[in-house]
């Protein structure tokens, strides 16, 4: 087992003491060295004023740490929970140069649930004002519920504008709502950074897939929106092209996540989606979509839960933290293990995962290193279940529906990064649509550029300039 870091420590702190006290964020906060040039800001991809708000917590000032927080980052409870903060804002803090890095990520996460538990009414920061009532004539619309689109939606609201979500599933939130499990980020939080969104005057409708329910031509003709934002995500699986990948007890890591975040498969029968989950369940891939569905699998009953990639430890693209906590809990790795057939019996069910073991070789186009098999050396991992957790593109369900809009050859929409522009007059995207998957803070921060630009495209169409 990694040996615990200091920073894991500080995580935890935080983590068990849910009646943590102002003191002790404060006690880190001062830690924070007030650099002159405070590069921790640039390692946020929202530019959180990082310092500010830290130094409103040593002040014991809550009410404008959360105010500045919340201007930058319109999630800041979600980000607090889910950013990969060791890889982008802590890690350029200057105090890891001696010391463990100012806990960023778990301050964050202080100051957003401190400002939960305040009277809905006295918290601070625009977007929590009450419902907006619409200063511009123009009606925007936004597709897919996502943190994308509901950024994007909010940021709009605020400046006045009229904004519906479509969203295609039942419930809004996108993967915080589908992908990411309730250990991880608690759905009541989700449900009421939504909440907030709605008291700022947001409308959202459920249940209309765009390209489907509803086309994009119509948004503009028939219900008059002047500009659409696609924050659609890219929620389509990928698959290995092996044998056996049609048998049964063989899910996509979308859809087992799926059944049992959204779906309710944990409470099946009383709920109608079961998931026929074994004792042995092998996620095949490393990635933090790999963690939450071993981690889940174990606490959905399964007895063994492993992880097979095929390249090392090393080149895992989950946190630090999940990995972390996928060994305490159990989870069993087969690092450079490569599955090459499903194998399954007479009636079509899992019974084993036949697998090459792999070496690495030199880098190949991604950067890491290629690995590559060894010949003779298959063998048999007994399995009941096998998810797969191998990559997600965008659905071309949308695309194929629209005239106009250009895609790069992975199926992600081409857009200007600095505004979220598409090939398509007056339709902007961002987030995972454009990036392909990413993170949920790269996703707010195309959500919200993409706000400020259809916000300063209206303007110049209504020959505005505020
Ligand atoms: P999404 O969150 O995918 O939302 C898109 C929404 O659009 C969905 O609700 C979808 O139903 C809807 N939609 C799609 N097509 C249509 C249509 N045609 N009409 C209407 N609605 C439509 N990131 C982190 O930063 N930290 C993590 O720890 C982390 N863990 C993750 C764990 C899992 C299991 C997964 C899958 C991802 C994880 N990510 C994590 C990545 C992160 O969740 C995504 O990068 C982020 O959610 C992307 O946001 P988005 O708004 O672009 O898309
Ligand atoms: Fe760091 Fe993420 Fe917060 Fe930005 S949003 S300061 S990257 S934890």
């Amino acid at each position: 087992m990694p040996e615990r870091t200091p920073l894991d420590r500080v995580r935890d702190f935080f983590e068990v003491n849910e009646g943590y006290r102002l003191d002790h964020a404060a006690f880190e906060a001062e830690r924070c060295l007030r650099c002159q040039d405070p590069v921790c800001i640039e390692g946020c991809p929202v530019n959180i004023p990082i310092p500010d708000f830290i130094h409103a917590i040593a002040a014991h000032n809550m009410p404008e740490a959360a105010r500045l927080l919340r201007t930058a980052n319109p999630l800041p409870a979600i980000c607090g929970r889910v950013c990969p903060q060791e890889v982008q804002c802590e890690m350029l803090c200057h105090m890891t140069n001696r010391f463990r890095p100012v806990a960023i990520g778990a301050l964050e996460r202080f100051v957003a649930d401190w400002e939960r538990d305040q009277p809905v009414e006295q918290i601070s920061g625009e977007s929590t004002d009450k419902p907006a009532r619409p200063a511009r004539k123009e009606k925007v619309a936004v597709i897919g519920a996502g943190p994308a689109g509901l950024v994007c939606a909010g940021e709009l609201a605020r400046l006045g504008y009229s904004v519906t979500v479509y969203e295609g599933l039942h419930a809004p939130g996108g993967v915080l709502r589908y992908g990411i499990p309730e250990f991880r980020l608690p759905k009541d939080i989700l449900d009421w950074e939504i909440d907030m969104l709605k008291r700022s005057g947001v409308e959202i409708v459920c249940n209309v897939i765009i390209g489907k329910t509803l086309t994009l031509d119509q948004l503009f003709d028939e219900f008059g929106f002047s500009a659409v934002f696609i924050g659609s995500g890219a929620g389509l699986p990928q698959f290995l092209g092996i044998p056996g990948e049609n048998l049964n007890g063989v899910l996509s890591a979308n859809e087992f996540l799926t059944r049992i975040n959204l779906m309710r498969a944990y409470a099946f029968p009383e709920s109608d989606t079961p998931l026929h989950l074994g004792k042995r369940v092998a996620v095949i891939g490393a990635g933090n979509t790999a963690m939450d569905a071993v981690r889940s699998s174990l606490r959905m009953g399964a007895e063994e839960g492993h992880i097979v990639y095929r390249r090392s430890e090393k080149e895992m693209t989950a946190r630090i933290e999940e990995h972390h906590h996928a060994i305490e809990e159990g989870v069993q790795f087969h690092w450079l293990t490569n599955p090459i057939e499903i194998l399954g019996d007479d009636e079509g069910w899992v019974t084993g995962l036949k697998c090459v073991r792999m070496e690495l070789g030199e880098p190949d186009e991604s950067g890491r290193a290629r690995p590559i098999p060894i010949p003779d050396s298959e063998f048999v991992l007994p399995m009941d279940n096998v998810v797969l957790a191998v990559g997600t593109t965008p659905n071309p369900l949308l695309v194929k529906s629209a005239a106009g809009l250009e895609t790069t050859p992975k199926g992600c929409f081409v857009a200007e990064e600095t505004s979220g522009r598409t090939t398509r007059r007056r339709v902007y995207a961002g987030g995972d649509a454009v990036t392909g998957a990413a993170t949920v803070i790269l996703a707010a921060g195309a959500g919200k550029r993409a706000a400020e630009a259809i916000h300063a495209d209206l303007n110049e169409d209504a020959g505005r300039e505020d």
